[in-house]
């Protein structure tokens, strides 16, 4: 048996489009590994979002208990003065701050209710034959049509068939953090840069805390662990953390958070969509939003059976690349603390446009 198509991966562009495809009735095969109990980091949902859940029918998920909304912002970027964005002057509106399990759990829920069949494995291996995809799931060879990539940045399928390039080696450190004095801690997002790169701060949906600290992979500020070492937590931070008697709870892990993309995002027979297709730095704040965008655009474009369509889908995630990177270089321009450092010199000198990123090695 050939499926029409097939979708790879279990995250928020996966389930995405799986959703989109089995609503405009593709009846998707969506190969994706069960997502466990596992903390995923990502967990602020911009406002921009809140029109593609409703184009997917799925915006009354947000209602759920488990969410809230995200009052404060703050930030000590440029200076070590605290500077608020409060959420009022964000025009798009306050951005979510997800419960991202139990999110992706009701996506998921969604899609499979509306007629996506889910094989729960990871693809093992990929290859064409007669343009035809051959996927390897758990010892059988799964045959499809056509193929959206929604691996995340592994992307098995368009790391395969097109360029992958990277802007830099940005990395993240995080840990959750658990409050111990039983008061209800002030729900807040901090953001301090230092020397040797920056970190975030915020209080997720259940009270606890998550601390992410971002440099450079490659840079001896990361492989020295600095969570482990609470001490090397910035001020304000380190203040929060402490007022309200927060301990660690977690193990602190690693994960890659440089910004990469692959292009073209489309081929012969497949789409890249979600951080498979482009990759951006956590401080943007929209990852989650691209992986719901480009899910939709791609099944739509897709259900269309239109190759002008596809080429736009993939002209638009090339141009949201260049404007993200122009934005990128602007923010890290602000702060001008540590231009010795060689995390911010290498900030001064970032790449500014995609034709001066490096192919990725990954
Ligand atoms: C530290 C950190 C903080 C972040 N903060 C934010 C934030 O505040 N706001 C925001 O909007 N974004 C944030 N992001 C980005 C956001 O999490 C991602 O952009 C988003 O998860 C992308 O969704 P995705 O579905 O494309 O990829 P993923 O969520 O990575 O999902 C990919 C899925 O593919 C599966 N997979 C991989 N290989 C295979 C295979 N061979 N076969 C089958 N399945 C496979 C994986 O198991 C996974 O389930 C953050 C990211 C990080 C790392």
């Amino acid at each position: 048996m050939i499926h029409d198509v097939a979708v790879l991966g279990g995250g928020i562009a996966g389930a995405a489009a799986a959703l989109r495809l089995a609503q405009g009735g593709a009846r998707p095969l969506w190969i994706a590994a069960p997502r466990g109990n596992a903390f995923k980091p990502g967990e602020h949902l911009s406002a921009a979002a809140i029109p593609l859940l409703k184009t997917l029918g799925s915006d009354a998920m947000l209602r759920a208990q488990v969410h809230r909304h995200a009052h404060g912002t703050y930030s000590a970027w440029g200076s070590n003065l605290l500077v608020a964005r409060n959420a009022i002057v964000q025009l798009e509106g306050p951005p979510t701050v997800l419960d991202r399990g139990a999110f992706e759990d009701a996506l998921t829920a969604q899609a499979i209710a509306a007629g996506a069949t889910r094989f729960e494995e990871d693809v093992t291996g990929v290859t064409v034959v007669d343009g035809c995809w051959h996927l390897d799931v758990a010892g059988q060879a799964v045959k499809a049509g056509f193929v959206f990539d929604a691996t995340g940045r592994k992307a098995v399928v368009a790391g395969q068939y097109a360029a992958r390039f990277q802007a830099d080696k940005l990395a993240c450190q995080y840990a959750v953090f658990a409050c111990e004095n039983g008061e209800a801690p002030r729900p807040v997002t901090l953001i301090e840069a230092e020397e040797r790169g920056w970190w975030y701060m915020s209080l997720l949906a259940d009270n606890r805390a998550v601390v992410n600290f971002y440099t450079d992979a490659d840079l001896p500020g990361f492989k020295n662990a600095a969570l482990e070492t609470q001490a090397r937590v910035p001020e304000a931070i380190g203040a929060y953390l402490r007022d309200y008697g927060f301990a660690m709870q977690s193990v602190p892990r690693r994960i890659t958070t440089n910004s990469s993309w692959v292009a073209p995002a489309i081929g012969a027979g497949w789409v890249a969509i979600g951080d498979a297709a482009a990759a951006f730095d956590p401080l943007s704040s929209h990852g989650m939003t691209t992986a719901l965008w480009t899910a939709i655009q791609a099944s739509d474009a897709y259900l269309a059976q239109d190759r002008g369509a596809m080429q736009a889908y993939s002209d638009s995630v090339a141009k949201g690349v260049q404007e993200y990177l122009e934005a990128r270089h602007a923010v890290y321009a602000r702060e001008r603390r540590w231009v010795k450092s060689r995390f911010w010199a290498r900030r001064v000198a970032l790449a500014g446009h995609p034709q001066d990123a490096e192919p990725s090695p990954v």
